[in-house]
């Protein structure tokens, strides 16, 4: 069975396979650069990767473009009131960004585009739009004029007679004949307010557009594959089809994948609900990066997944399986041989792996089809019956898990000492203790504290933070 997806825009799960040639052409909608990315976000954006790793482990090659919005209300905002250039203000959050997504082992899509380097792409675009009738200004910004478009309401499946503007909608002060009208251009509303010269005028791009003329400009009229947050669906997915598809008179995008929320006690993580951790907020406390990633990679991405510590250390826990599993793999003594037994448990867990994997990138599943063979493999190694045969198939096994999972490796901290040696480091103190040897204990201590780790002892044994 050849990969499936889940196309929002059928309501259905569906064979993918590019248009042309064999590469994807495949859009995902960045972040907002006004603050730090927190976990929820990251869930989406490990659902990329995951979702890039399947399609290439299905023999496809990658053609991907991400947005990064650099321009809206809330970066402007904050950029004035710390004095910054919106360049300055948004850099750093940029690299904010990139380096969590690194940290998270995510995979760099083929292009990352900043849309204020794409401003005078997108006010030819609008001016397009402005000449084929389907917009109309106001104040000197420029509205897209939904009725104009009568596709509108087919990604999101909404009716949208009485509809008033949603949440990310530009519900702002500007003069509307029609509140499901979006903003294309935003003229200036004080002189503090960034703006660029353009062959439209003197402002700056509404959110939606940016998203309709990078991924125009990068892969052509229709791309194979869309994907996005749930939240993105309506408005801005819907948008971004009325543009793109008014503009080039051909389908913007054949599959919609959306990825459902990271909640908190059933309640999306969001900056506005103050729910939500950032990977620094995790990491302070002890937690690693790959069990982040574990953590929002094991729920299949059409699922909510709540976020508890709980879930935190079980990722912690099962992640220390694999590892042990693994080495032990590599290093067990084996007698010669090959089980048979063992060798088609082996083969059931590739294929489980692979189909759960193709099953609209169950990866729940696939885990389970992995851990399944762990435990059956442990048995074999535990009473003999492992043989040396039946390595190879196995390590191949772990090499598919981490092919998509990645979490095989230890992460090394900037400080160089990961999270993993701390806990060693934990126990080799508690084993000098034990052994009444106490300046041992007191030299780990401080060696971890010059490394800026800090150990506390409490009655529910040692604690730990970064300082
Ligand atoms: P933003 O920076 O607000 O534009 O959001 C970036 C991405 O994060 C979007 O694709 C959102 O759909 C996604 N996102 C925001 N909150 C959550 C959440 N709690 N769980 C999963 N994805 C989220
Ligand atoms: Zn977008």
């Amino acid at each position: 069975m050849p990969l499936q997806l889940h196309n929002t825009l059928t309501q259905k799960v569906e064979p993918f396979q590019p248009l042309a040639d064999n590469t994807v052409k495949m859009y995902t909608c960045g972040p907002t650069v006004y603050d730090y990315a927190h976990i929820g976000n990251f869930r989406t954006f490990v659902f990329y990767d995951l979702l890039r790793r399947w399609l290439r482990a299905s023999g496809f090659a990658l053609n991907h473009v991400m947005n990064i919005t650099d321009v809206d209300d809330k970066i402007i905002r904050n950029a004035v009131a710390q004095g910054r250039s919106l360049r300055d203000y948004t850099d750093n959050f940029t690299k904010a960004f990139l380096d969590d997504c690194g940290t998270l082992r995510l995979e760099r899509p083929e292009h990352i585009a900043r849309a204020t380097d794409h401003i005078n792409e997108m006010a030819e675009a609008i001016a397009k739009l402005e000449a084929g009738g389907y917009t109309y200004r106001s104040d000197d910004s420029v509205y897209f004029r939904i009725s104009q478009f009568p596709g509108y309401g087919k990604l999101s499946h909404n009716d949208f007679s009485g509809m008033v503007a949603g949440a990310r909608v530009d519900v702002d002060e500007y003069e509307k004949s029609d509140a499901r009208d979006f903003a294309l251009w935003k003229a200036p509303k004080d002189k503090d307010e960034p703006a660029w010269d353009t062959c439209i005028g003197t402002g700056r791009p509404g959110w939606h557009i940016e998203c309709s003329v990078m991924a125009y400009q990068f892969l052509g009229a229709t791309l194979d594959l869309h994907a996005g947050g749930v939240d993105l669906i309506f408005p801005h997915h819907e948008n971004e089809i009325a543009q793109s598809e008014a503009l080039t008179g051909q389908p913007f995008a054949r599959f919609w994948v959306h990825s459902e929320f990271l909640l908190v006690e059933g309640q999306k993580m969001s900056k506005s609900l103050g729910n939500f951790y950032t990977l620094r907020d995790l990491f302070s406390r002890g937690f690693t990066p790959e069990s982040v990633r574990f953590l929002l990679a094991s729920v299949p991405y059409r699922k909510g997944l709540n976020f508890t510590f709980e879930g935190l250390h079980s990722a912690k826990t099962a992640i220390d399986r694999l590892r042990n599993f693994k080495l032990r793999l590599e290093t067990a003594k084996l007698a010669e041989g090959e089980n048979s037994e063992v060798q088609t448990a082996a083969e059931a867990a590739h294929t489980g792996f692979r189909a759960a994997m193709d099953d609209d990138l169950n990866t729940a599943e696939a885990l389970g089809a992995v851990f399944e063979f762990l435990r059956a493999a442990n048995v074999a190694l535990d009473g003999g019956t492992f043989l040396d045969g039946n390595r190879a198939r196995a390590l191949e096994l772990m090499v598919l898990f981490d092919s998509v999972f990645e979490i095989l490796k230890p992460s090394e901290t900037a400080d160089g000492i990961s999270a993993d040696d701390v806990e060693a480091q934990i126990a080799a103190r508690a084993a000098a203790k034990k052994a009444r040897d106490f300046a041992r204990a007191d030299q780990i201590r401080n060696e971890l504290l010059e490394k800026g780790v800090i150990l506390e002892d409490t009655k529910d044994g040692v604690r730990w933070k970064r300082k």
